[in-house]
């Protein structure tokens, strides 16, 4: 039942814990300070709307940018009243904010308690009034919690046509993943013990399911390609539900593969790891673009990334060995030369959990 998924949604969000996560992720914290303290020409004077404000951080930083008002909107009851106290224990909370009765606001943010797609019944907001919407929606590999929905909701209720959005632009990546990546190496070899049965246990296992955890580029045996990008301006709100098809081409050194024979090298791909990045573009950051990101080869964010593993590896070859394209390809004999993946990922249904499926096979 859609409300009581949303209870335990909102619910989760009242927890402090999660919110001090978020605010210790320094990637995520720099890179929306930047674009929102370091582009002054945008944020000056602006009408700015942060979509699910958690303690309101993002709108004190519009506050502090010299917005002219910042509408921050939070689900959570628990949150959006610890915003308040926030904005008034910083000066920064307006007289306006509804709720406010004791008058003590002399700043611009306004707190408002409800979902986003419901804010006619708490607060009448002229439409197409906004020029900044404002909003980290990103969830594990970028689409869980689906709330990417409640920004574009917000977009085109309330964004001045040429608004800008923070951020405006978002990138799935994919890359295959080698041995030493799972827990196989782990359990080779405990204290001179063999205890690789639980490794195969484990990698077949993650099958059925995406894990969230942090992986190591050097654990990458492929190239990294773009999955699916969107423009947040510009998208419909369907597209947040798609189907992508890519190919893996091997790119791995020796010392990441554990698996690699040196005279062909060729090593066993177990899996695609997601991870994507959320632009601040120049677009609208004239002054200071800024990026956001997730992926493997920079500092870890809290997002950390998402593993997909495949119900059985593929062998790959890195080019450098002749390989006879007649011969059965994917197979230890003869490995493939690339690795063709389609991903689909779509809302499940009356959920906030995201559904993804995978294909994949060496051609
Ligand atoms: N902006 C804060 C919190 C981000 S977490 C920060 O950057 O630290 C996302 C927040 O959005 C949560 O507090 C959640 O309760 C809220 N939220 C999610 N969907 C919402 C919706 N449809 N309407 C209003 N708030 C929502």
């Amino acid at each position: 039942d859609i409300k009581n998924v949303n209870n335990d949604y909102f619910g989760a969000y009242s927890s402090f814990g999660i919110h001090r996560e978020m605010l210790s992720d320094k990637v995520r914290m720099d890179a929306y300070g930047q674009a929102i303290l370091k582009n002054p020409s945008l944020l000056k004077s602006a009408v700015v709307m942060d979509v699910g404000c958690g303690t309101g951080i993002l709108s004190l930083f519009a506050a502090q940018a010299g917005a002219s008002k910042v509408i921050a909107i939070e689900a959570s009851e628990k949150m959006a009243s610890v915003a308040t106290r926030i904005a008034k224990d910083n000066g920064l909370l307006s007289s306006k904010s509804p709720g406010e009765s004791t008058n003590h606001g002399t700043g611009v943010v306004e707190v408002v308690q409800g979902m986003v797609e419901e804010l006619d019944k708490f607060i009448l907001i002229e439409p197409h009034s906004v020029d900044v919407l404002l909003s980290e929606w990103m969830g594990y590999c970028l689409l869980y919690e689906a709330m990417l929905s409640s920004v574009l909701y917000a977009r085109d209720q309330w964004l001045k046509p040429g608004g800008a959005m923070l951020p405006d632009t978002a990138t799935i990546f994919v890359a295959g993943f080698g041995k030493g990546a799972t827990s196989l190496p782990f359990w080779e070899n405990v204290y001179g013990f063999n205890m690789s049965s639980v490794g195969k246990e484990l990698v077949e296992g993650a099958a059925q399911i995406p894990i969230v955890d942090t992986v190591d580029g050097h654990g990458l045996v492929t190239n990294a390609a773009v999955l699916q990008s969107f423009d947040l301006v510009t998208m419909k709100p369907d597209e947040v539900d798609f189907t992508a098809s890519v190919e893996l081409e091997p790119n791995f050194s020796s010392a990441a593969s554990s698996l690699t024979d040196l005279e062909s090298e060729t090593t066993w791909c177990f899996g695609v790891v997601l991870w994507f990045e959320t632009g601040f573009t120049s677009r609208f950051c004239k002054e200071t673009p800024a990026v956001l990101s997730t992926s493997p080869y920079t500092p870890k964010t809290h997002w950390q990334q998402t593993i997909l593993t495949f119900k059985e590896p593929i062998a790959v070859t890195s080019g450098k060995s002749s390989v006879d394209g007649s011969a059965a390809v994917g197979t230890e004999a003869c490995p493939a030369a690339r690795i063709h993946l389609r991903i689909s990922i779509a809302r499940a249904s009356h959920h906030r959990d995201i559904d993804i499926s995978l294909e994949a096979a060496g051609v």
